[in-house]
Order: C-alpha cells, then sequence, then structure tokens
C-alpha cells in the first residue's frame, strides 16, 4: 500500500455538518492541528457507488462544489457489480399490471426479511422517494426492461424493476457520465478517506485523504 503524504480538505463553513455518532466514536484529528487546507468543497464525498454517486449528483446540480473521494483506481464500489434489481412499491409498472401494493406491506417484508433489524422510518423513506429514485437515473440515462415487474425473493408482490445491463453498471456508467458533465464536480480515485478534521465543538469542518492508494490485494 503506497501512503504517500495526507492532503486536508476543508468544507465550507455554511455546510460544516454537525458530529454523527459514527464519526464521533471516531477520534478525529483537531482542527486547530491542520496548519494549512489544500483544498476547500461545499461537500466531501466519501465512495462514488449509488449513495456517493447520487449524493453527488443532486449537491452538484445545486450548485455546490462537490469532490467525490474514491478509494479504488475506478469508479462504483459494489454498485457497479451488483444485480441492478431495485425494489420500488406503489410504482406505474405496478399499477399497469393491476399489482396491489402499498407503502404497509413494503415495510411488513422488509422488516421480515431483515429479521426486524431495519430502522422502519428509513423503510418508510425508501418507500416515498423510490418512484423519485427511478425518474432519478432514467433522467441519467439508466434503462430497464420495459413494462417487467421481477417478483424477488422476500417480497409479496412483484415490485423490482429490472435494469437492462444485468448489472448495477446498468447506474454508474450513466450517472458517472451525467457527473462529468458538471464542472463543479470532481471525482478523484485512488483517493483514500482516512479522518474526519473536527472544530472544538465537535463539528466536521474537514476531512484527510490519501492520494495514490492502492488496494493491498493481500488483505483478501
Ligand atoms: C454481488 C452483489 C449483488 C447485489 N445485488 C443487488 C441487487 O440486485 N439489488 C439491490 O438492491 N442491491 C444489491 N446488492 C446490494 C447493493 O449493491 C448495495 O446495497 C449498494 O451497492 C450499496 O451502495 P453504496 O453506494 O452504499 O456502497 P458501495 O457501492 O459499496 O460504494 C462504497 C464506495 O466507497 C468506497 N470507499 C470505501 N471506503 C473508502 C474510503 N475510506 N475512502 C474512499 N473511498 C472509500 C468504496 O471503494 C466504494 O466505491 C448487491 C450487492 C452485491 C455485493
Amino acid at each position: 500500500m503506497s501512503t504517500n503524504r495526507r492532503d486536508f480538505l476543508k468544507l465550507a463553513g455554511a455546510a460544516a455538518a454537525a458530529i454523527t455518532s459514527a464519526a464521533a466514536a471516531h477520534a478525529g484529528v483537531p482542527a486547530s492541528s491542520v496548519a494549512k487546507f489544500d483544498d476547500e468543497y461545499d461537500v466531501v464525498i466519501i465512495g462514488s457507488g449509488f449513495a456517493g454517486m447520487a449524493c453527488a449528483l443532486k449537491a452538484g446540480q445545486a450548485g455546490k462544489k462537490v469532490l467525490i473521494l474514491e478509494k479504488m483506481p475506478t469508479v462504483g464500489g459494489n454498485s457497479a457489480i451488483c444485480g441492478g434489481n431495485v425494489a420500488c412499491p406503489v410504482n406505474p409498472v405496478q399499477a399497469a399490471q393491476g399489482i396491489k401494493d402499498s407503502k404497509e406491506l413494503f415495510i411488513a417484508d422488509c422488516l421480515k426479511d431483515g429479521l426486524g433489524i431495519n430502522y422502519p422510518n428509513l423503510l418508510g423513506t425508501i418507500a416515498d422517494r423510490c418512484n423519485d429514485t427511478i425518474k432519478m437515473v432514467v433522467d441519467c440515462g439508466c434503462e430497464f426492461v420495459p413494462n417487467k415487474m421481477l417478483f424477488e425473493a422476500g417480497h409479496s408482490v412483484p415490485r423490482s424493476y429490472e435494469i437492462k445491463a444485468g448489472t448495477g453498471s446498468g447506474y454508474i456508467i450513466p450517472m458517472h457520465n451525467e457527473l462529468k458533465k458538471l464542472p463543479n464536480v470532481k471525482i478523484m480515485t485512488r483517493a483514500k478517506f482516512d479522518d474526519f478534521i473536527l472544530d472544538e465543538n465537535g463539528r466536521v469542518v474537514g476531512v484527510t485523504y490519501r492520494k495514490g492508494y492502492r488496494f493491498d490485494s493481500k488483505l483478501q
């Protein structure tokens, strides 16, 4: 693993996020120990899978200066290699095929399959926003198998769109192409997030990362 010098990125003041409990468990780097920041962004995103790319797209389209740090040499993460079928309760294809579905049924299915450890409020957010998400990826150029709903394990009714490409690359490639059109969004590969930089109140004001990161295949 190459361990090039660490770079320090500053989050623009307005976007500095209150520290989350996950981050709180992390010791973090005190901002007072950082002599100089190398760059400043409104939004710094760690990882270029579905979550990171969707976040970058929304923030970039809102005019924010965005950076994605991706530790691997290519973008996409697990998202690029996954099956790519996406469950979306109460969607127009179901309606056209007379498939009866509901937010409540989707949440019940996920809780059963997830042995009750899921967060019901987040499942509700998925149900409420999935049609917007489908529109967002279609607007990027993603293509689904037309008029098809997959009946996947754990679901009580057919409710999953099938991506034409057959893998998650069917989202990642068009989303990446869309991001390349935004001059205010930068993607850095082989850039590994290391730590949060915290102010005296424990708020995240920046991050440290390593350039030129090489995944150590011996870790497998
Ligand atoms: C084989 C397989 C098949 C699947 N099939 C389906 C399916 O059909 N339908 C479905 O809904 N879900 C499926 N899933 C689950 C789905 O792929 C994941 O839930 C989803 O991809 C997670 O997206 P993400 O953006 O959160 O994470 P990821 O896509 O994993 O992205 C995280 C990114 O962060 C990067 N990263 C991590 N640490 C750092 C760091 N310190 N610094 C910089 N970068 C970092 C990683 O390299 C990676 O690129 C499947 C998963 C797998 C593995």
